[in-house]
């Protein structure tokens, strides 16, 4: 990995406690940062690369803590429905005709997009591991992927296949793709199965990806099957032991929310696709206050339509506030940590990414604050939060590599993975 250096920015680290340092500059030799902070006069170092920020805001790349990549191929596809009809008569029925081709150019066009949008890791769960993977590594992406396990789908593998597929990628892909288990939700997998994931993954090590507490059926419906609600059945089959990343999280009640935080369990927050698809209002306020581990996602494209983590910010803010009728919760500032280091420990990757400090990939994107709607710049946070916008991304960059830069993809050619993608789904809908 070449070295580089970034210079005349505005840099927000994203550390508890930093302000906003400008100017100043951020150097990475191999892929990890080795100096974050006030721009030096004389730089006797040369670097493969330098970038004039131009007064631009580098911040640590977003996090995308849960979504389904290739589910960009039905964006828009079905929209304005109940979650479960929509599962059952739209999504479902369409994925039964995915092949690997199609989940691998549907991640890539998602992959296109997330980079445009400052995004520089996702934590994915869908069909075809080996494909979405492929397109992570391609990409050059950081990724999480893991396969969805289902109980009733027949073409989908089972936990042990799932666990050797996981062990595959560990060994022969590049660190930055650090494989999971996706087991799909607690009502849609059998106890059995649960039970054989939660103990494969402490076996391995693996992180679990899971769909938790999306909606009130859903939560009715273990509980009618097991006598408990979600979270102490989860809990009781052991897989709570082990790193999770539990999406939605909408429907838990008190005493679940104190073990989510007690068990340091990683909330993915998803309020675009909450909303979208009138799943209801997680319970955010009480989670950040039982110190719970909360970051944000996107969803699939299908239920949100975009992958645009400034959205998933601002949509997290106001939510909130307009729920609980109080416009000082979920600050600008605190929207921001949830989709950087929030997302970043809530996938188990806190230790690499979701700040700008010396010893950490090199995953920041950069952001122009010159267009009108970004003018005059009071506060950076707010700024960035409720008047920035995916457009204002200028630079993305993973483990010191940039992979995006002023509409240009230096490694992917964008004109053929939108025309691949726009083939796949086209033939997938009207087959
Ligand atoms: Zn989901």
């Amino acid at each position: 990995m070449p070295s580089l250096r970034v210079y005349n920015a505005i840099v927000l680290t994203m550390v508890s406690g930093d302000e906003p340092i400008s100017p100043a500059e951020l150097v990475s030799a191999d892929g990890q940062i080795e100096y974050v902070g006030p721009q030096r006069a004389d730089i006797e170092e040369s670097y493969d690369e330098t970038i004039d920020a131009g007064g631009g805001v580098l911040l640590p790349g977003l996090v995308n803590a849960h979504t389904h990549l290739a589910m960009t191929l039905m964006r828009g596809y079905a929209d304005d429905m109940p979650l479960q009809e929509w599962l059952t008569t739209k999504i479902w029925p369409t994925e039964a005709k995915l092949q690997e081709q199609d989940v691998y150019w549907g991640a890539m066009l998602g992959i296109l997009e997330m980079l445009r949008a400052g995004i520089t890791c996702f934590c994915d769960m869908y069909h075809f591991f080996n494909a979405g993977t492929r397109a992570a590594i391609d990409g050059g992406i950081r990724a999480l992927p893991s396969g969805v396990l289902l109980s009733f789908a027949d073409k989908i593998y089972n936990v042990e296949q799932a666990v050797e597929f996981a062990l595959e990628v560990r060994k022969n892909a590049p660190s930055r793709i650090v494989p999971m288990l996706g087991p799909h939700a607690p009502y849609s997998c059998t106890d059995e199965m649960l039970r054989q994931a939660a103990a494969a993954a402490a076996e391995h090590g693996l992180g679990i990806h899971i769909h938790l507490s999306e909606t009130a059926d859903e939560v009715q419906q273990v509980l009618d099957a097991t006598g408990m609600r979600p979270v102490a059945y989860l809990d009781k089959l052991g897989l709570l032991d082990n790193h999770v990343t539990a999406a939605h999280c909408v429907h838990v009640d008190d005493a679940e929310l104190e073990m989510l935080a007690d068990k340091q369990v990683g909330i993915v927050h998803c309020p675009t696709s909450n909303m979208k698809l009138a799943s209801g209002f997680a319970p955010v306020l009480k989670m950040l206050a039982a110190g719970a581990c909360v970051g944000l996602g996107t969803d699939g494209a299908a239920s949100n339509n975009r992958l645009d983590m400034l959205q998933e910010a601002r949509m997290a803010a106001l939510e909130h506030k307009a729920h609980s009728g109080d416009p000082g919760v979920v600050k600008a500032e605190e929207a921001l940590r949830m989709a950087t280091v929030g997302s970043a420990r809530a996938v188990g990757l806190g230790d690499r990414v979701g700040m700008l400090q010396v010893g950490k990939r090199a995953d920041f994107t950069m952001i122009s604050l010159q267009e009108a709607h970004n003018q005059p710049l009071h506060n950076l946070y707010s700024q960035l939060v409720y008047a920035a916008e995916a457009a204002d991304v200028v630079c993305t960059a993973v483990d010191g590599v940039v992979l995006y830069r002023d509409g240009v993809y230096p490694h992917l050619d964008a004109k053929h993975i939108i025309a691949r993608a726009n083939e796949c789904a086209h033939r997938l809908v009207n087959s």
